[in-house]
């Protein structure tokens, strides 16, 4: 029996635990990032690989057929593991048909439009698994810590969220959003490791302590965002992620049953090819 299986069998499925339900009040003061729902590191190599595995072989289907466009949204606070998850996790996948954006702090084009403008652009097209390493979501996020547009403007956004991602699911678009949650502890050994280890200093801005001190704040703007737009066509997977190798465990897992129930085939070909010799 597959690792996976076993631990299917045993303890249910990672999409069903870790799914947010629609409507669900999500209480990240009482969540334990450090779960692992019974999986051991060990174990959990293998199973990744046979997850990652299966990652490879479902993308390749999606791509042929080029019929469903799928969006996997990476979100959380400083150091909770987004790049390290795309790195592990989306390396299964073909690069051609995976496109990856980062969202940074938004350029004076990008804020002198609607802020989905630059989010709608890069959506994926159908046969695309496009990865957004933070999202339309920092809208309410560190725009809201920061007060960087007014609460009745930002209060807005999370319907407005929702009726856009509504939208694209209607016309095609597989949503999947991953929180990986960490606890303070684990990030302030993350950042001091970016601090440590010169090869990994330039990722560490001395921002970051600010924005560390800010934690409950952030708290709170993920307790809203997980909970107001969680979906029954764009949920939110709450991930515990102080283990990474259980995050990237969970990620591949998760996606691996959501690409799955895409049910891609690939395309027959032109009528009559079969049995054509080569010469
Ligand atoms: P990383 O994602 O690896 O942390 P950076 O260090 O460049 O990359 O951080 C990107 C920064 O851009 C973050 O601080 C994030 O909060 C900020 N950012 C992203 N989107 C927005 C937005 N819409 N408005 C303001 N800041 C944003």
């Amino acid at each position: 029996m597959a690792e996976r299986d076993r631990h299917r069998a045993k303890h249910g499925a990672l999409r069903d635990r870790l799914r947010v339900d629609p409507g669900t009040a999500v209480d990240l003061e009482h969540f334990d990032p450090g779960e692992t729902y019974g999986r051991e590191r060990v174990e959990a190599a293998l199973e990744l690989s046979e997850g990652l595995e299966r990652l490879t072989a479902l993308q390749d289907r999606i791509w042929a057929e080029a019929r469903h466009a799928v969006l996997v949204v990476l979100q959380g606070i400083d150091a909770a593991g987004k790049d390290g998850t795309i790195r592990h996790v989306m390396t299964a996948f073909n690069p051609m048909g995976c496109p990856v954006t980062s969202f940074k702090v938004p350029t004076d084009e990008e804020l002198a439009h609607d802020y989905l403008w630059r989010v709608h652009r890069r959506t994926p097209a159908r046969g695309e698994i496009a990865i957004f390493n933070r999202s339309h979501y920092e809208d309410v996020l560190v725009v809201r810590v920061h007060e960087l547009v007014p609460r009745d403007a930002w209060e807005k956004r999370y319907e407005q969220i929702n009726a856009w991602e509504h939208q694209l699911a209607d016309e095609g678009t597989t949503i999947v959003k991953f929180f990986l949650a960490i606890d303070q502890d684990e990030q302030r050994a993350r950042l001091q490791d970016r601090v440590d280890d010169p090869t990994r200093r330039w990722k560490f801005r001395s921002a970051d302590l600010a924005e560390r001190a800010r934690w409950h704040d952030y708290r709170k703007a993920f307790e809203d965002a997980l909970s107001r737009c969680s979906t029954s066509w764009a949920p939110w997977y709450l991930v515990p992620s102080n283990h990474k190798w259980f995050r990237n465990l969970a990620v591949a897992d998760i996606l691996g049953d959501v690409l799955e129930d895409l049910h891609a085939e690939y395309p027959a070909g032109e009528a009559g090819i079969e049995g054509t010799v080569v010469r």
